[in-house]
């Protein structure tokens, strides 16, 4: 059943032979006149024009039907010309020119005409069933395509409007695919209200729907988004007594401007919907060309990672931190680096991000916290846990269920004192899911590992959220250390940053310390600890050990 829906060209062979050998088979018999004389039968050739005549009317159904099997819609249309010129010429002889040796001629008019009907209502069933989503019965991804390539073909500008909803799977994977069908069969209800003359809407994979706009007007495919986004908005029941409320991600590209074919259109109408979730739900983004160097820059990243994960090119410096009043080492802050042959060193700063819009951040963060504990176990028990070893989370794995046990496996397979581990975390945890992140901070905290925050007052948290949380150390981010020596302002800032610090309770490092005055001012303002150039660069292995007395 499958097979043949999916392949009509195989239906379509078969029509087409199985009427060429009748149609063959019925001239044969035509032309030979079988008659019985003494006894037996005898074949006799019979080419009389009338014959002939009937001979071309079957030739030409066979055409009709091989016209109408090659495109069942510009051929049906081209056989009922012909058929219908064919007829009339028929009637023409029978009535007018009174040739009534015709009239044979006319059975095989009409079963021409029946068979082209047939076989066009035969191959349109068969086409609506392969463009059609068989959930909402809205046209499928083919069937999209299919639509769009007709405009492409009659070179008509449209804008494709890429539709994601939000957090679909977990309303999936929470609830059960029946609730989550339910849900998206009444949104597509809604979905297809936006239809208009001006275009076609269609669902092209699990939660994503493409609504094909023909304009191009930016307003007009504002208009259209807002309507989608108001539709989807609406609260829709699951058919489990509870109301749900979704959100989308839009993004859309246009056609010439943004790609030449279908696939290119959809692609970057993806990727600008990739954008548009950076800013937040309900939003909608423009496909621009920077997009796909982006997407580009960001593939060619994640593939470093995977080589460097593979072949062992990333290793981890040091950067010692001491205690402002006496110089004595306070800790280290374990930094990584990535080495690629033919790269050289790469920053983190290009390539953090990079995997934490990918999952390779969870692969990173388990390599440096189980390098980073091994190299240190022994020197810092040997040392009498007299200093901390901090290790930067990304804000996507602070939240993640399996973290709290990643970090314990990696404590017991090192040996590594849990006492001076510091775990160094960014206000973005408490945007992704601050439910999550206080629990597991909590957990951590349980364990004995100290919870270090990063970046302070660069990020969103609220201070009283921030009161609520066992956190043991406050870090100044660099650009607010940047300018105290020249800016009086900066200056008052950082000591208001400093007192907020001590009131939570919690101690206070600056990082990105570079110069001797920054560090008097700092000392003054009772920052407790100091991290940057002034006092030391981040350390190879053996030069942090050195550091550290071992
Ligand atoms: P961060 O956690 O804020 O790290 C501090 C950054 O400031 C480091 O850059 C460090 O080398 C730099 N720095 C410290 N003192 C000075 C100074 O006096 N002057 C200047 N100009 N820079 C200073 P780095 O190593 O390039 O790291 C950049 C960011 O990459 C880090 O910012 C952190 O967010 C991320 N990162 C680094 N290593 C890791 C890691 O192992 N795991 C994760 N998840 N993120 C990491
Ligand atoms: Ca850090
Ligand atoms: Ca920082």
């Amino acid at each position: 059943m499958n097979v043949k829906m999916t392949n009509p060209l195989r239906n379509r062979v078969a029509v087409f032979l199985c009427t060429g050998a009748f149609l063959i088979l019925y001239s044969l018999i035509q032309l030979v006149t079988v008659k019985f004389r003494d006894g037996i039968f005898i074949g006799e050739l019979n080419i009389s024009a009338t014959t002939m005549a009937g001979i071309f009317s079957s030739l030409m159904v066979f055409v009709c039907i091989f016209m109408t099997c090659i495109d069942h819609i510009r051929g049906s249309v081209a056989a009922y010309c012909l058929l219908g010129i064919d007829l009339l010429s028929l009637l023409i002889q029978v009535f007018v020119v009174k040739n009534t040796g015709v009239l044979p001629s006319f059975p095989m008019v009409f079963v021409g005409l029946f068979s082209v009907y047939i076989i066009r209502r035969q191959f349109s069933a068969l086409e609506m069933t392969a463009y059609t989503d068989f959930l909402t019965s809205m046209l499928n991804r083919r069937g999209v395509v299919h639509e769009m390539e007709r405009l492409i073909d009659k070179n008509i500008s449209f804008y494709s409007l890429y539709i994601d909803l939000d957090g679909f799977k977990q309303i999936n994977d929470n609830k059960g695919h029946k609730i989550g069908d339910t849900i998206l069969c009444t949104l597509s209800e809604r979905l297809g209200t936006v239809q208009n003359h001006k275009g076609f809407i269609g669902r092209i994979g699990g939660d994503e729907f493409l609504v094909v706009i023909r304009t191009t007007m930016e307003a007009e495919v504002k208009r259209v988004a807002d309507e989608c986004i108001r539709l989807l908005n609406e609260p829709v029941s699951g058919g489990d007594d509870k109301e749900y409320s979704v959100t989308a991600t839009l993004g859309c590209s246009l056609f010439p401007k943004d790609g030449a074919d279908t696939t290119e259109l959809i692609k970057n109408a993806d990727i600008a919907t990739m954008y548009a979730k950076n800013l937040g739900k309900n939003k909608l983004v423009f496909f621009n060309d920077s997009m796909s160097a982006d997407i580009v820059k960001q593939e060619h990243m994640e593939e470093l990672i995977k080589r460097s994960i593979a072949n062992d090119y990333f290793f981890l410096v040091y950067q010692p931190q001491f205690i402002g009043a006496d110089k004595k080492l306070r800790g280290f802050e374990t930094l990584l680096r990535m080495k690629v042959p033919e790269e050289g060193i790469i920053s983190p700063a290009e390539f953090i991000p990079a995997a934490e819009k990918s999952d390779l951040i969870f692969d990173i963060d388990h390599y440096v916290l189980d390098r980073a504990m091994r190299e240190f176990a022994e020197p810092i028990k040997k040392a009498g846990c007299s200093y901390m070893l901090s290790i930067n989370i990304s804000a996507r794995h602070i939240t993640s269920p399996d973290f709290v046990d990643d970090v314990k496996q990696a404590v017991e397979r090192s040996g590594f004192p849990v006492e001076c581990l510091e775990i160094e975390i960014t206000e973005y945890c408490f945007v992704a899911s601050i439910d999550d992140a206080i629990r597991n901070i909590n957990l951590l905290k349980e364990m004995g590992v100290k919870i270090a925050l990063d970046d302070f007052g660069t990020g969103y948290a609220s201070l009283s959220y921030l009161s609520k949380l066992p956190i043991d150390l406050v870090k100044i981010d660099k650009s607010f250390v940047d300018n105290i020596e020249t800016d009086e302002t900066a200056c008052d800032f950082i000591s208001a940053v400093i007192s907020i610090g001590h009131i939570l309770g919690c101690k206070v490092i600056s990082e990105g310390v570079e110069s001797e005055a920054q560090l008097d001012l700092l000392i003054d303002r009772e920052c407790d600890y100091i991290q940057g150039y002034v006092w030391g660069k981040p350390l190879e292995y053996s030069a942090a050990l050195g550091v550290a007395g071992a």
